[in-house]
């Protein structure tokens, strides 16, 4: 604080005319709420894209809150062997509620999908004394999942040698077997979770897949990305392929994000076949890749309320997606009566799953609208510089905030904020 004020002083001295105090005040302000702003917080996430990545992707069950807070604060059993008494293994510690959820064997948790992702090319595409592998992967998967993560480069990086089947619109499983040969070391397939190609199109069966790697004795892992673990159908949404298809289509390995259509915290989660997981075990790559017992404990607790419906809407993602539209325009005139200045109106809008989901499915939604006094961009910049900062979503005549991603009990600072706004 002192450092900021002196900073501001020392501004004021060196300039050529001294400038009026309530200059320096203002500086020194701008100053501290700066160094306020860089660092991490808590905002309302007021666009209406439920899993924002920027605003830090899916929030977390209080179940999954409480957990962190019971393992965070002392030790915990993360590699210890209750049972027997002596070391365990940390990624036996969601072994049987992966395997009640997913219907997989066994399964691994890293850090993130890409995590996942990169574990299983340098697992599979390094054959005895690291000489590289083929990787067979269709044309339609050469995707980048964002933050530069571009499956083409990883594949170059894992030292894998890629090998492209298929066309841009159409793959399928003989095009992976013609394309077989002694260096095969994987088969990749990879859900095309934040794109769609429409038209004449045809995209591989992945139970075909699997066969084919089963007779020719080749590990078939599938990039799933999304980890819906329910049938979104039930949610309005269109029907997205979950992992426990990926497992009863028979891969050897799928992976998938915590923070998507799971709505757990960031970790990347691998289920699969003994043989495979096993194999991802033993890298000793996983070391780097490998992730806390918080994290741990919050993925427990989410996949413990995904069993049922009623549960499972206890994940704020599912939550969101099943708040009826009258309830958020109640919310917005609500809003409305608490802040008359600025004449706020409920606008109906469009919002989206995000975190690279489904990217055409659209979420009917209702934001509290207002014109502002001055320009969007100027009244967007105040909502963010509240104490609880405002992400909302700049419209051509106005400023919305989309009610869907913000919780209720979130309001209180909501108001708080709009009354800053002007
Ligand atoms: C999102 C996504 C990833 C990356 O997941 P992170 O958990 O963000 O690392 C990988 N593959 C696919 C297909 C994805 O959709």
């Amino acid at each position: 604080m002192k450092r900021h004020v002196d900073a501001a002083l020392a501004h004021a001295r060196a300039a050529a005319a001294t400038p009026p105090a309530d200059a320096v005040v203002d500086d020194a302000v701008a100053r501290l709420s700066h160094v306020a702003r860089d660092a991490l917080t808590g905002v309302l996430n007021g666009t209406g894209i439920l899993l924002h990545t920027n605003l830090g992707r899916a929030p977390l069950a209080r179940e999954a809150i409480d957990a962190i807070a019971t393992v965070a604060g002392g030790a915990s059993n993360l590699e210890y062997d209750l049972e027997r008494g002596v070391r365990g293994s940390r990624y036996d510690r969601l072994a049987a509620l992966l395997r009640e959820g997913t219907g997989a064997e066994a399964s691994l948790v890293v850090n993130n999908c890409a995590a996942a992702v990169l574990l299983a090319l340098d697992t599979f595409a390094r054959g005895a004394g690291g000489a590289p592998r083929e990787v067979i992967v269709a044309r339609n998967a050469l995707i980048e999942i964002g933050g530069g993560f571009r499956l083409p480069d990883v594949l170059a990086r894992s030292g894998a040698v890629m090998v492209e089947v298929g066309t841009t619109n159409k793959v399928r499983a003989e095009d992976y077997a013609r394309a077989l040969s002694p260096r095969t070391g994987l088969l990749l397939r990879v859900h095309p979770s934040n794109f769609r190609i429409a038209g004449f199109t045809e995209d591989v069966d992945v139970a075909a897949l699997a066969r084919l790697g089963r007779s020719a004795g080749v590990p078939v892992v599938e990039d799933l990305g999304s980890g819906a673990l329910c049938d979104l159908r039930e949610y309005g949404l269109p029907r997205e392929r979950t992992v426990q298809d990926a497992v009863a289509d028979g891969v050897d390995a799928v992976a998938f994000s915590g923070d998507k259509l799971l709505g757990g915290p960031q970790a990347g989660i691998v289920v699969g076949r003994t043989a495979a997981i096993a194999r991802m075990r033993a890298n000793p790559l996983l070391r780097a890749l490998r992730v806390g017992a918080p994290t741990l404990a919050a993925l427990a607790a989410t996949l413990a309320l995904h069993g049922r419906r009623e549960s499972r809407e206890r994940i704020p993602f599912y939550r969101m997606l099943a708040v009826p539209l009258d309830a958020l325009r109640a919310r917005a005139s609500a809003l409305a009566a608490q802040v008359p200045r600025l004449d706020i109106v409920a606008r109906d809008v469009v919002g989206y799953a995000g975190g690279g989901t489904l990217p055409l499915a659209e979420i009917a939604s209702v934001a509290a609208f207002w014109r502002p006094r001055d320009d969007v961009d100027a009244a967007a910049a105040r909502l963010r510089r509240a104490v609880r900062p405002v992400v909302a979503r700049g419209e051509d005549d106005g400023i919305a905030i989309d009610l869907r991603t913000i919780a209720p009990d979130d309001d209180g600072d909501l108001v708080r904020a709009l009354e800053l706004a002007g």
